[in-house]
């Protein structure tokens, strides 16, 4: 008897073992089946975002130290496992932000970007990696978050967002992120917001500074409220211009993950009213007051004259891109391309080089032919520089056999800067430096290396 009792129980015990791995097998089949991540080209309507009744047991563990917080609680992780949020920019703000909603447990993120990932972008971009250069920006996030929290319902969007299709995509979301660089995309974000009823938590951060405001929420002013009207498009900065270190955007990034955070709790944000300032140098936060919402806003005042998206790009006078932008501020024959610079050189032909960057860009790379005099410098007339450049064009002119208006090549890294210049060298030829002629080097020291010279750095 006492016999037959054990080998029952060692039977029984094997039984148990086999449906454990057979569970343990069918949770990976479940796992394996989970449907590919899709990357989405246009904007399609969603199903409803479901409200779960209650939290799993796996829940509860993965949570845990979250839910132990009174501010959150169960009440709030459910709302948060309710709520869909637009990142419109899987960048450095996007990258943390998403990382972090997902960790939190947000019902469903949308990852919006139109960019592939580059190696530039890596040191600030922390969801993606380099096996994951070249690849839409949307998908490497979206496959980054699942990886981190496969509950979170995550769709790429790999297009531009444009009046379009702006208002169909966020109309479809509870709460939007602006993670974009760009001041046109602001304006639209802002816009479909206002026009759609949706939170709209904003930051953004250049070199070792940032900012974070949560627009449209509760009765407090929208983005336009604040800036009725685009600065100068040739007085913006992006990052690609002005540089930007990295944990910068992730500090910001991770600020609006906790206004987000609040919002989709239930718990509410502050920042409806105020604009929060981040001093990396200092390493100091400041709050300010905002102004309130503006009764003659054009878009969320009493009697709005933007009543559907208009075209931001032409409202703004640049592109709606995060990239470099093209300026045109100088007719066609006061520029140059780099080809034809390339056989001035060749011809040795007596030319000045005038390369207008920054320092601490001319120590990343230069041509050593090239006299550097920051634009910033010229527009200041810093008496130094100038006089340089007056020995400069006396020695050209004498090479030149007393070409009274010896020509003066301007270079940049991208083009931009250098039409500035040209257009400040202009001002002061025949009065403060000897008559010139001046021309811009289209497309800069990138064009350069793209088209001349590969070996030249990229950067
Ligand atoms: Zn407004």
């Amino acid at each position: 008897m006492a016999e037959e009792e054990c080998s029952l129980k060692v039977l029984l015990e094997e039984k148990d073992r086999e449906i454990a791995a057979l569970k343990c097998k069918l949770a990976q089949l479940e796992k394996s089946h989970a449907p590919a991540l899709e990357l989405h080209g246009k904007v399609t309507p969603l199903t409803p975002l479901r409200a779960k009744p209650a939290l799993s047991n796996e829940d509860i563990m993965r949570y845990s130290r979250q839910l132990l917080l009174p501010e959150l609680g169960v009440k709030g992780q459910l709302n948060l496992s309710k709520t869909s949020v637009l990142v419109v920019g899987c960048g450095g703000l996007g990258c943390p932000l998403a990382q972090y909603l997902a960790a939190a447990g947000i019902g469903r993120l949308g990852l919006l970007d139109y960019d592939e990932v580059e190696l530039s972008n890596l040191h600030r971009q922390v969801l993606h990696g380099e096996e994951n250069q070249g690849h839409a920006k949307a998908l490497s996030a979206a496959s980054a978050v699942r990886r981190l929290n496969s509950t979170v319902e995550c769709i790429p969007y790999h297009l531009q967002l444009s009046p379009e299709n702006a208002l169909q995509l966020i109309q479809q979301y509870d709460i939007v992120a602006d993670c974009s660089d760009n001041v046109p995309t602001r304006y639209l974000v802002n816009d479909a917001c206002v026009l759609s009823g949706k939170p709209l938590v904003s930051a953004s951060a250049l070199r070792m500074e940032g900012q974070l405001t949560v627009y449209n929420y509760r009765g407090g002013p929208c983005y336009r409220c604040l800036y009725p009207l685009p600065p100068p498009p040739e007085t913006v900065t992006n990052c690609s211009d002005g540089g930007v270190l990295g944990v910068v955007p992730g500090i910001m990034g991770c600020l609006q993950a906790l206004e987000v955070l609040k919002i989709a709790s239930g718990q509410g944000s502050s920042c409806g009213q105020q604009l929060v300032m981040f001093d990396g140098l200092g390493a100091k936060f400041r709050s300010i007051r905002l102004r309130p919402k503006q009764a003659d806003c054009a878009v969320c005042g009493e009697n709005p004259s933007v009543t559907r998206l208009v075209d931001y790009e032409t409202f703004c006078g640049s592109a709606a891109t995060d990239k470099c932008r093209k300026l045109n501020l100088l007719s066609r024959d006061q520029r140059i391309t780099v080809k034809d610079y390339k056989s001035i050189l060749d011809n040795s032909d007596p030319h000045l080089l005038l390369d207008v960057r920054p320092l601490v860009e001319v120590d990343i790379c230069h041509l050593p032919f090239s006299l550097n005099i920051p634009l910033s410098n010229l527009e200041e007339r810093k008496s130094e520089q100038i006089q340089l450049l007056q020995e400069k064009i006396s020695q050209l002119k004498q090479q030149t056999a007393g070409d009274c208006r010896p020509p003066v090549f301007v270079i940049c890294k991208l083009g931009n800067d250098s039409q500035k210049a040209v257009q400040v060298l202009e001002k002061m030829s025949g009065s403060e430096v000897d008559s010139i002629t001046v021309k811009d080097i289209s497309g800069g020291l990138m064009a350069w290396a793209q088209t001349v010279d590969p070996t030249f750095p990229q950067y």
